[in-house]
């Protein structure tokens, strides 16, 4: 979908945790937003200044998309996001970028995030599970304490019901894990991930993470090509 200045009304916000909210965003022009698993959307906050929102929600629901932001950074946009109520008006365009599935690929998916960056692979998960996806996945998913873990139980409920979904979450605070990001998934996804033939990944977080990430599973054999990253931050 070509990327369009749209405008929303916000429906409702939740507190998923003490730093990480949602808020769902019912769409007034256009009316409803045809868009990819894994897209994200732009807000303006000056001529040069835009912070970018992955669309948690999926494709499906096209007339109010939910976003979950991680509030701690602190900044301009944790501080909108913050303040964001019940009746507020949001401009912004979208949909935009380019990590997406493809459900044609017969790669096995493996999907890494680092903290918040499980906003655009929650959109990426519901919707190949709500949509009858047989093929086996893993996620691997990294934060500072399980507190921090968004969508932890809807990911466990998942794995309930799908033998073939393989969750992994990992939190720093676990006894004998890596207390930063990078280390921690780099770790995990050295030990939770043995055979990379016919693998893609899908590695969302901070840089480093995503460079570590991509280094471990090149050195285990599989192409650089078949790693594609959403850098947050
Ligand atoms: C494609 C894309 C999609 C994104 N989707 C989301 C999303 O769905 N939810 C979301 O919360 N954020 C998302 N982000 C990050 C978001 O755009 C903002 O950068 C974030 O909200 C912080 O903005 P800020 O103005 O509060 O802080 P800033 O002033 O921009 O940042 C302050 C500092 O914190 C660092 N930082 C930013 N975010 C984090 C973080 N989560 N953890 C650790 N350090 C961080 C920055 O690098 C900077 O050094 C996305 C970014 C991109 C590029």
């Amino acid at each position: 979908m070509k990327p369009r200045e749209s405008r929303a009304r916000v429906d409702a916000v939740r507190r998923l945790s003490t730093a990480i909210l949602e808020a769902d965003l019912r769409l007034e022009e256009p009316p409803a937003l045809e868009f990819d698993a894994g897209q994200w959307v732009s807000i303006p906050f000056g001529p040069k200044t835009v912070r970018a929102y992955s669309i948690a929600s999926t494709p499906q629901s096209r007339k109010v998309l939910t976003l979950c932001a991680d509030v701690a950074p602190g900044g301009l946009g944790s501080a909108w996001f913050r303040a964001l109520k019940p009746g507020d008006e949001v401009r912004f365009k979208g949909p935009l970028g380019g990590f997406v599935y493809t459900r044609a690929d017969p790669r096995r998916p493996l999907f890494v995030a680092e903290e918040i960056g499980i906003v655009p692979i929650r959109s990426i998960l519901t919707e190949l599970y709500a949509t009858g996806f047989g093929r086996p996945v893993t996620l691997v998913y990294w934060a500072r304490d399980p507190g921090w873990l968004a969508y932890d139980a809807e990911f466990r409920s998942l794995a309930r019901r799908y033998p073939g979904f393989a969750y992994r979450p990992t939190a720093a605070s676990a006894a004998g894990a890596a207390t930063d990001g990078p280390s921690g998934l780099a770790e995990a996804v050295l030990r939770l991930v043995p055979d990379v033939a016919g693998l893609v990944a899908y590695v969302a977080g901070g840089e480093q993470t995503i460079h570590r990430v991509r280094d471990v599973l090149v050195a285990k054999g599989l192409d650089r090509k078949a790693v594609k990253w959403e850098k947050f931050w």
